[in-house]
């Protein structure tokens, strides 16, 4: 384990700009706690290669460094177009379903169903939102015929975003489904659906895991869609985080709403005591610039104080130029804010409606109390993760350090706010297990003599129960 003592988690893109071994190994050094494969321009073969590498690094470094797939979802796209096409503002223009090559009156739309779906007065977004048309009538067979309100360059294909249709495309595509599969051979931590619209769209996708593999992958579910917006309370209880994906959101709604999304977003998920990440243009410019610019450090750090768990750099790391530099920069700017007022311990109190409401207000008074004597570190035992979701969506000052047997849930646990994973396979007696503990954590440069510990466990130990105990010690090494 490093003495990397920043909160906040940073999630990295993997791509062409991270491909040998020792890029990789300077980017878990400098700080990522998560690879993500965006699984709209992964590559199986090299994607295993890159999974292997950072778990050998893992191995090796006793880091605990997570891997998040993340599927396309039914992303939209226009065909191959011409060179020079280029559209006016009052242009009328056609999306057709039939194959062609694009010219300044049509292109091909990959999305069969378009005709039937769209209505007249809605409106077609593409390439990021550069382009916008209305919708002025459809055959409800192939073609689509609208007028253009936005013109420019249209390119091949460039994204399709379509805010205000209810699209009838299954959330997860045959590709997904291939891609998820895939996944599950890998082993990886984490699984992000992107475009997701409901709650039934994740139950696909937890059916599918269940199906296929004896250990429950987590799920992220990518809010983008306005529909997801809208259905955001029946949606969190079906996912185990959520990801702000500020780029498609950003045109799917009018982009000066985003930040008020963002802050609500992170609010619903730290209530709901799971992780959020922030994606999307944090460091853009240093896709081939050595600084950010100061509203992308205002940016990232605003993240940060309205409490996400997770920062995430998309083409930064994937294409960029400076893949080690925009970490430690990143890095920076979470160890300058993190230790700011601002990020609280969120007022709420534990209602007692559940049986795991032991658990919960454990979990809640560990972190109130690690502030109140100013405890260096709050430590938990844990089999599925449960203590750690729960203690650290309450911000406690203190390090959360998690012991675990099982390095798959310390992997998992890594994009969690403040957690730091640590091995530990004993589990004798209660007081062995803390002194044991204790000892890791003195030894990690958590905890020195006289400093206070917060120990959750769960007695008796052997029986692996439920977290019911809360221990304060003052350490010392005798
Ligand atoms: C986003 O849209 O912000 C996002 C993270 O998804 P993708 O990178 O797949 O477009």
């Amino acid at each position: 384990m490093t003495k990397n003592r920043k909160r906040t988690k940073i999630v990295a893109t993997l791509g062409p700009a991270c491909s040998t071994k020792e890029i990789i190994e300077e980017m878990m050094e400098s700080g990522v706690n998560v690879f993500r494969v965006n699984f709209s321009h992964a590559e199986y073969g090299d994607v295993a290669e890159k999974i292997k590498i950072i778990r050998e690094i893992n191995d090796r470094r006793d880091f605990h460094v997570a891997i998040l797939v993340d599927l396309q979802g039914p992303k939209l796209r226009v065909g191959v177009m011409g060179e020079k096409v280029k559209l006016k503002i009052g242009d009328t223009f056609t999306f057709t379903t039939e194959k062609c090559d694009g010219t300044n009156e049509k292109a091909f739309m990959t999305y069969q169903n378009f005709p039937k779906d769209v209505k007249v007065g809605e409106h077609i977004l593409v390439d990021d939102g550069k382009l916008l048309f209305e919708v002025i009538a459809t055959d409800n067979n192939s073609n689509v015929t609208t007028q253009v309100l936005r013109g420019g360059k249209l390119k091949s294909k460039k994204g399709v975003n379509l805010p205000n249709t209810k699209i009838s495309l299954p959330a997860l595509t045959k590709k997904d489904i291939e891609d998820a599969l895939f996944a599950i051979k890998m082993e990886v931590d984490w699984i992000a659906l992107s475009f997701v619209r409901t709650s039934k769209d994740l139950i696909k996708l937890k059916e599918l895991i269940k199906e296929n593999s004896s250990y429950k992958i987590p799920i992220i579910a990518k809010i983008e869609k306005p529909e997801a917006i809208e259905n955001i309370d029946e949606i969190m209880p079906y996912c185990d985080g959520i990801m702000v994906a500020r780029g498609d959101l950003g045109v799917e709604v009018p982009m000066e709403q985003v930040p008020l999304l963002q802050k609500r977003l992170v609010s619903i998920a730290k209530k709901a005591h799971k992780p959020v990440i922030i994606a999307t243009q944090m460091m853009e410019t240093m896709i081939t610039s050595q600084v950010p610019t100061r509203a992308e450090v205002n940016d990232v750090a605003n993240s940060i104080m309205d409490g996400a768990d997770a920062v995430m750099l998309s083409g930064e790391t994937s294409v960029g130029e400076f893949p080690i530099e925009v970490i430690d920069q990143m890095r920076r700017i979470i160890e300058s804010v993190e230790n700011s007022p601002l990020i609280s311990i969120p007022d709420e109190n534990v209602k007692c409606v559940d049986k795991r409401y032991i658990s919960k207000i454990i979990c809640r008074q560990a972190a109130l109390m690690s502030n109140s004597i100013n405890a260096e570190v709050i430590t938990t035992l844990t089999d599925s993760g449960y203590t750690a979701f729960h203690i650290s969506s309450w911000r406690p000052q203190s390090n959360i350090l998690v012991f675990s047997s099982n390095k798959r849930i310390l992997a998992m646990l890594n994009l969690l706010w403040g957690v730091k994973g640590v091995y530990y396979n004993k589990f004798v007696s209660t007081d062995q297990t803390i002194e044991d503990i204790n000892n890791l954590a003195n030894q990690r440069g958590y905890l020195n003599e006289g400093d206070f510990a917060i120990n959750i466990t769960s007695m008796p130990v052997k029986e692996r129960g439920m977290a019911n105990t809360l221990r304060i010690t003052e350490f010392s090494k005798n």
